[in-house]
């Protein structure tokens, strides 16, 4: 089977899973636990953290672990707004899972501004600007898109909006950025920032929750007590040091397979046709997605053709795929025809040449084998 879903979930790494399995059934002590063998559970959570900060070029005291990225994300919009009577801005091209925290708040009255975006698939920034006033509370745009890899300038929008509301917080959604562009958190210098460990060969149901000295927002999730008080619950072990194992296996990985490379293999086979169109390619890009519409065909059919085959492509975000039409690419200007002919193809390291060879050249003739039959 080859595997180019990799923007919705990829395989655990096996050295993770090794020290999830650990911690599971050898060292399974609870971390809050005053015995001697539990200190050492509560030391090895300790140096994850290090770890997973000094990935991000944050502090310990800075990293909050949540269950998953959706919760740090939903953590950030019920506990990171300060002034509840302030305005809230987010981008047309949030997660489901931002997307609905800020419609969660609109329901309850919130001003909820959504920036456009261009056409090649990043917030608008002109028109962000006009969007944020001395009124603003809060702000989320996320860091690298999960439909077309297109990457923010996190750096410009938060200085934008600190500019306008010095007292706004900014959170970005940093799940398809992390391992794949540059994350250093004191540099982009946002209050909050959202990980998931299972995007980057972690477990699923592990994720972060950065949080900015200084701020100090409410926990979410209350209880015990552990994390400071910050997020209660028994920590999950085993994926948070299987977290950090990931991180230095994946990184390590990524300097030996350029994904990047494996994507211009694909673009340029796609490109020879020219009723294909590639989205969100002109502006600075992860490169780990990679999002082609097929004019006039049903992305759905092409994926379940080539699932026939062995291989497996995403159509947009798995967490929506219950959703009818696609916010993103809608956003960015494409119309029903190229939408509907939507596919994405996600890389991980793990690729190889020989794979995404195969893949795209059996999406090509499925393509072009639909092509023929809706033409009659
Ligand atoms: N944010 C983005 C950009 C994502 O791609 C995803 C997963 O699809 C999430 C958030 C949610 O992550 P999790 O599955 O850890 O809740």
């Amino acid at each position: 089977m080859i595997y180019l879903d990799n923007a919705a979930t990829t395989k655990t790494i096996d050295s993770a899973a090794q020290k999830m399995l650990y911690y599971a059934c050898q060292d399974y002590y609870n971390p809050s636990a005053g015995y001697a063998p539990a200190l050492e559970v509560k030391k090895a959570i300790d140096s994850a953290k290090k770890y997973v900060a000094s990935a991000l070029n944050a502090d310990e005291s800075e990293i909050i672990f949540t269950s998953c990225a959706t919760e740090s994300n939903n953590t950030a919009f019920e506990c990171g707004i300060k002034n509840k009577k302030g305005n809230v801005v987010i981008s047309a091209m949030e997660h489901a899972s931002v997307y609905e925290s800020a419609m969660r708040l609109k329901s309850k009255g919130t001003d909820v501004r959504i920036a456009p975006l261009t056409k090649s698939g990043t917030v608008d920034i002109e028109k962000f600007r006009s969007l944020v006033d001395n009124n603003t509370a809060f702000v989320s745009v996320i860091h690298a898109s999960n439909e077309t890899g297109a990457i923010n300038d996190i750096k410009t929008l938060r200085n934008i909006v600190k500019q306008i509301s010095p007292n706004a917080v900014f959170h970005s959604d940093g799940v398809q950025a992390f391992c794949k562009t540059s994350t250093d958190l004191h540099n982009l210098d946002v209050d909050l920032y959202s990980i998931s460990a299972h995007k980057i060969g972690g477990f699923k149901g592990v994720g972060i929750l950065y949080v900015k000295k200084g701020l100090n927002i409410p926990a979410f999730i209350v209880g015990g007590g552990q994390q400071d008080s910050r997020r209660s619950g028994t920590e999950n072990v085993g994926g948070i040091v299987s977290l950090a194992e990931a991180i230095k296996e994946y990184k390590l990985a990524a300097t030996e397979t350029k994904v990047s490379e494996l994507r211009d293999y694909a673009i340029n086979q796609f490109r020879t046709l020219d009723w294909a169109k590639i989205n969100g390619l002109e502006s600075a890009n992860t490169g780990y997605v990679l999002s082609v519409s097929f004019q006039g065909l049903r992305g759905e059919v092409i994926a379940h053709m080539v699932e026939e085959k062995g291989i497996i492509i995403g159509l947009g975000s798995a967490c929506s795929t219950h959703v009818k039409t696609n916010r993103v690419l809608a956003a960015m200007g494409l119309n029903k025809s190229f939408i509907d002919g939507s596919i994405r193809i996600s890389f991980s390291p793990y690729n190889t040449l020989a794979e995404v060879e195969f893949a795209t050249k059996e999406i090509i003739e499925a393509a072009k084998r639909l092509r023929e039959v809706m033409n009659g």
